[in-house]
């Protein structure tokens, strides 16, 4: 595919400053902004590698476009340097809630938390599924058949190499595929390995990866100083932050950065989505949207659809997905009978108690929960009397 279809689809990479150090500072500084009464087309919750994408995508599209992000936008200039120690605060080591009750602090090179979402310190490897990954409890009897096959996702799968784009050799396993870019030339213990694996009978390629190899509109080579992992300053690895949100930016799209989304917003009578409540400089906020996305990675995307907001919570928030990675959804139905519900709270009733136990210890967020008589639904806390 020539670089002008590619342009023609997703400017991005030529709207950097011409040494694609930056976003174009005048791309930022005449953002779209819309006011929080503003009823936007969408409000999208993260603005990682699903939720840049999708903004784009609506933006070109013509749609008013909000993408929320808890973090910064960066700017890699400014902001990143080569130098692990110095590259902490790219990670999300907050504590956070992962399961069971308690937020537990989480070790960094974890989930990104800033424009550009995981994808700013991501490895930049980018294999495709094999078109068997799709149907594992078929053929191997394990996991999960996929509802969807490979041949559904093949040309969007060359249509994010293209604009990334990716640089491998060809791939012969699966379904056998070239990449926009050749392949990177491999360090010593590389070679050494492709040697040992050709003398051994073993076919061994190198693996393709989202880092541009040769100039990319105004993106620089890679190159090879194997900071992939703390933020690539150089704009070589690809990122949302420049490889599709110049280009959103430039069709009408806004992001609000430093700003957390706390639950969706729902009509009760419509039991449809109304917007996203959202905190930014700790004030409390409510930004007016028609539909709302989620795309915050596999911790808080499970955590937003699970309709911690009271009044969400009463019609249910149905998502197509909160596989980690994957955009989802956010559409309201009501999932039983008002009578099965209870009176306040999600309607979910909470476990039964069992036995005390040590795991049963009061906690920062339950300060009371070993030996009180009944206990309080985990979402929402009511305790779930029925009406
Ligand atoms: C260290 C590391 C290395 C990786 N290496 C690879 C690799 O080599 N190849 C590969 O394919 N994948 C890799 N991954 C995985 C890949 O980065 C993720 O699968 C991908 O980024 C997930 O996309 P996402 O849009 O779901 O989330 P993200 O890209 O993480 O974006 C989510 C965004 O949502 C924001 N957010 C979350 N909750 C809220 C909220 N409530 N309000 C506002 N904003 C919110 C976050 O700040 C974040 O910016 C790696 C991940 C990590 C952590
Ligand atoms: S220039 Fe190349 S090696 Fe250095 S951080 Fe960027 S992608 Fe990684």
């Amino acid at each position: 595919m020539s670089a002008s279809t590619v342009r023609d689809r997703n400017a991005s990479a030529w709207l950097l400053t011409p040494d694609g150090s930056r976003t174009r500072p005048d791309l930022l500084d005449g953002m779209r902004r819309y006011a929080d009464t503003d009823e936007v087309d969408i409000a999208i919750i993260g603005c990682g590698a699903g939720g840049s994408v999708l903004l784009q995508r609506l933006a070109r599209a013509g749609w008013s476009a909000v993408a929320f992000d808890a973090g910064p936008f960066w700017d890699p200039e400014r902001d990143w340097v080569s130098d692990e120690a110095g590259s902490h605060h790219l990670y999300w080591t907050e504590p956070r809630q992962i399961g069971g009750g308690d937020p537990v602090p989480l070790g960094s090179n974890n989930s990104g938390r800033g424009v550009g979402g995981s994808m700013i310190h991501y490895a930049g490897y980018t294999p495709r599924f094999h078109p068997s990954d799709f149907r594992t409890l078929t053929t191997d009897g394990v996991g999960a058949d996929w509802p969807i096959a490979y041949g559904d996702l093949a040309r969007y799968y060359a249509d994010i190499e293209n604009e990334l784009p990716v640089a491998g050799e060809d791939w012969p396993w699966g379904d056998p595929h070239s990449y926009p870019h050749h392949a990177h030339p491999v360090s010593g213990n590389g070679e050494t390995f492709l040697r040992g694996a050709e003398a051994a009978g073993v076919t061994a390629k190198v693996g393709p990866v989202a880092i541009a190899n040769g100039r990319f509109g105004h993106r620089p080579h890679c190159i090879y100083r194997g900071f992939c992992l703390q933020g690539c300053k150089v704009n070589a690895k690809a990122s949302p932050l420049i490889t599709h949100l110049p280009d959103a930016l430039e069709h009408g799209a806004e992001v609000r950065a430093d700003s957390m989304v706390a639950s969706i917003g729902f009509d009760e009578r419509t039991g449809r989505a109304t917007g996203v409540h959202y905190f930014r400089d700790g004030v409390p906020r409510f930004q007016r949207a028609r539909m709302v996305a989620v795309a915050g990675y596999s911790i808080e995307t499970p955590g937003c659809c699970s309709t911690r907001h009271r009044r969400a919570s009463r019609t249910g928030c149905a998502t197509t997905s909160t596989r980690p990675g994957a955009t989802s959804w956010c559409r309201a139905r009501r999932r039983r009978p008002a009578a099965s519900r209870t009176r306040s709270g999600c309607g979910r009733r909470p476990r039964p108690r069992s036995a005390p136990s040590s795991s049963t210890r009061p906690t920062r967020r339950n300060p009371t929960s070993a030996g009180t008589p009944s206990r309080r639904c985990r979402r929402c806390r009511s305790r779930g009397r029925s009406t």
